[in-house]
């Protein structure tokens, strides 16, 4: 595939879904790429891209930022709250916000700078032992707690189990989006950007299908 043929992809499906041309925007993932294949893409006129590591991302996106203007920069990895403040120079929205204390040094950071990147917070919902995110039964409780700290949290974050229907995970995190009046879904990636797209998805993060294999 390529970027067009993603984004072609991604209209079509926004359209059998009855819902607007734009809606589901796409969220470019550059991490671990050869620098010529993200440069094409930004020459392409793409302007979003999200990254997993503050450290990576600390040594590319600068300067990309300095040449192309309009970048905006997701964090989709986990984060360790003795980077944050790192986190807040380099990204737009923060896609893993999953623990009390990450809200607490995030609401803190946010107070001494005066703004705060776009959140969403992490669901894990395929209740997987080694995958970051808070349990669907506590996401209320969490997503609560964090709107009442003045977080910017705009919606709701999950990562699919690689064995399982991803179409059942993306309803549950649409369900508690709702309930929770959070208006953002980021959900899809290469393999089933096209279903989270039938099912609400308004942030689709595709690595692969755009750029290729990682090196
Ligand atoms: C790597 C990654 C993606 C993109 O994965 P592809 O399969 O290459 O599309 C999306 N979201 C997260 C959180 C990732 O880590």
């Amino acid at each position: 595939m390529s970027l067009a043929d993603v984004t072609n992809r991604i209209h079509t499906a926004e359209t059998r879904a009855g819902r607007p041309q734009g809606s589901a925007r796409l969220i470019a993932v550059s991490k671990m790429q050869p620098p010529e294949r993200v440069e094409a893409v930004l020459d392409a006129g793409h302007r979003l891209f999200g990254e997993n590591r503050v450290q990576e991302a600390a040594g590319k996106w600068p300067a990309w930022r300095e040449k192309y203007p309009g970048v905006a920069l997701h964090l989709l990895g986990p984060l360790q709250t003795n980077k944050t403040r790192q986190a807040f120079g380099l990204f737009d929205a923060i896609h893993s916000l999953d623990r009390p204390k990450l809200a607490r040094t995030i609401a803190r950071i946010a107070q001494e700078e005066g703004r705060c990147p776009m959140l969403f917070v992490q669901v894990n919902t395929g209740e997987e032992p080694q995958k970051a995110g808070v349990l669907p039964g506590d996401a209320d409780g969490f997503i609560q707690d964090c709107l009442a700290m003045d977080l910017p949290v705009v919606g709701l974050m999950c990562i699919p189990p690689a064995a399982e229907e991803p179409a059942l995970h993306f309803a549950l995190l649409k369900k508690i989006a709702e309930r929770n009046a959070l208006r953002e879904l980021s959900m899809g990636m290469s393999n089933d950007f096209e279903t989270a797209v039938s099912l609400g998805a308004t942030y689709v993060r595709v690595g692969s299908a755009i750029f290729g294999a990682r090196g």
